[in-house]
């Protein structure tokens, strides 16, 4: 997986290769002041700005025609602070690098994605998250932000400042890029732990049966439902007193190379070359991964690599609206011509107090579908996100979608508080593109 997304020609691309930009001009600031100005200077130019991350949205969020702001150079820890138990980054460092330092350092994240690739400031702008009982999103375990505004000026924003502080504390941990540019970001941390997985096959129908009492008794529970069978591979993670018991290196390469990346990519080129064989496939693939419990430090359990590359959908609904989703989805794949060759992600967040947070004020489930790169996705997504909107659903601001102003203004009761900011903040729109026209109005 590259770490950056590629720019031949001027031209910028992300991950998932659905979506391309030309911009005017690229810069790598390496200081807050570099920033600044690259920001008065756009704005001289009559160009719009858009500071990207490593491009591993789905959506054209990051994508700009006037001033590409890229991470490289504002990476690194500003520092740790062992009394508030809080580090502070530079917008810029990539998760993986926060991670390591971290752990280093005797300390983590409470919780985290499925990769960690991402810049930080890119990964909190779209919400990115994992899957929790207590513990939220990567944005919900920001303490202070940092970021350069529209006039030139760096504010600084926390939950204790000022009321116009805690206002900008609020909409900017998940900022969609339209509030400023993120130029760091304080995180809380804890003491370093020890996570145990429990990795386990099961029935479909057992899951949803069961979903409540998974959820209720684990820390940490995802499940993976492969399409077109009845079964899913679960996932519990819970904190433990140890030992350290880590996937041993051959059986970490066997799973996680091997059959999670090696096998599923040919996997994934058969069923794109003869979609007929995908129920088969999903057959064989589905009973492939087999029961195991290892112990070690959080960002290991949590995240591992993915090298198949993929488009994505992902939707939060209300948590008590997962099973009933679920159900739906499932009889839409049984009654549809769809071959789906990639299993659908369901993963779960506690309410958080972020304006524009996929889980704001609200329990949530996250249901997301997902469809090998190359292959037509329109169909799938299409219908699947009819059934994601009739419970409300709230897209990932970083997977694809179609929705607009209108439909999340009523599905995010604080949308007009973000929108509000953002008339003060940036009114002549120097961080617009097509995308934030479309899903925050013009
Ligand atoms: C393989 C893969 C796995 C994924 N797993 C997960 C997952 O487990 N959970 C999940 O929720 N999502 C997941 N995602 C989605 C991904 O985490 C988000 O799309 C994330 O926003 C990407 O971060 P990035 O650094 O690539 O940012 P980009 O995609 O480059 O940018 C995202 C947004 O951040 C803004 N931005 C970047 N830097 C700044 C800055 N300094 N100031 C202001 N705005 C900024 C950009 O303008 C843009 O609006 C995954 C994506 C992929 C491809």
């Amino acid at each position: 997986m590259s770490s950056t997304a590629s720019g031949k020609n001027g031209t910028w691309r992300n991950w998932g290769g659905n979506v391309s930009a030309r911009p005017v001009r690229q810069v790598a600031p390496a200081s807050v002041e570099e920033l600044t100005a690259a920001v008065r200077r756009a704005r001289e130019d009559g160009l719009k700005v858009k500071a990207v991350g490593t491009g591993h949205s789905f959506t054209s969020i990051a994508a700009t025609d006037g001033v590409l702001i890229r991470p490289q150079l504002l990476t690194g820890i500003r520092g740790i602070d062992r009394e508030s138990m809080t580090v502070t980054v530079e917008a810029g460092t990539p998760l993986k690098r926060l991670n390591a330092a971290l752990a280093r350092e005797g300390l983590s994240l409470a919780n985290m994605g499925d990769i960690m690739e991402q810049t930080v400031s890119g990964a909190v702008s779209t919400g990115t998250h994992g899957t929790g009982r207590e513990s939220g999103s990567i944005a919900a375990q920001i303490r202070g932000l940092e970021l350069v505004t529209a006039d030139g000026s760096v504010l600084t924003c926390s939950a204790e400042g000022t009321e116009e502080e805690r206002a900008l504390f609020a909409a900017a941990r998940i900022g969609l890029g339209a509030l400023g540019i993120v130029t760091a970001i304080t995180f809380a941390v804890e003491p370093l732990f020890l996570l145990t997985a429990r990795e386990e096959p099961m029935p479909l129908d057992r899951v949803l049966a069961e979903f409540d009492q998974l959820w209720a008794e684990n820390e940490h529970f995802e499940f993976y439902w492969f399409p077109h069978t009845d079964s899913t591979n679960t996932k519990r993670n819970n904190r433990s007193a140890g030992p350290e018991r880590p996937v041993g290196r051959l059986a970490g390469w066997f799973e996680d190379e091997f059959l999670s990346n090696g096998v599923f990519q040919a996997v994934q080129w058969a069923g794109r070359a003869v979609p007929a064989t995908v129920p088969g496939i999903a057959r064989i693939s589905s009973r492939a991964l087999s029961a195991r419990t290892y112990t070690d430090i959080p960002f290991k359990v949590f995240t591992s690599p993915r090298r198949v590359r993929f488009v994505e959908m992902e939707y939060a609904v209300p948590r008590a609206a997962l099973v009933e989703t679920l159900r739906e989805l499932r009889t839409m794949v049984d009654r549809s011509g769809l071959r789906v060759s990639f299993p659908v992600e369901v993963r779960t967040a506690p309410a958080d107090d972020i304006t524009l947070s996929t889980a704001s004020g609200r329990d949530s489930a996250y249901i997301a579908v997902h469809m090998f790169r190359g292959t037509p996705y329109q169909a799938y997504f299409t219908a699947a996100e009819r059934i994601f909107t009739a419970h409300e659903g709230r897209p990932h601001w970083g997977k694809v979608h179609t929705r607009d102003a209108e439909y999340l203004s009523r599905v995010y009761p604080r949308f007009g508080e973000f929108t509000a900011l953002r008339d003060r903040l940036d009114p002549e729109r120097l961080f617009q593109n097509d995308y934030l026209r479309r899903v925050l109005g013009a």
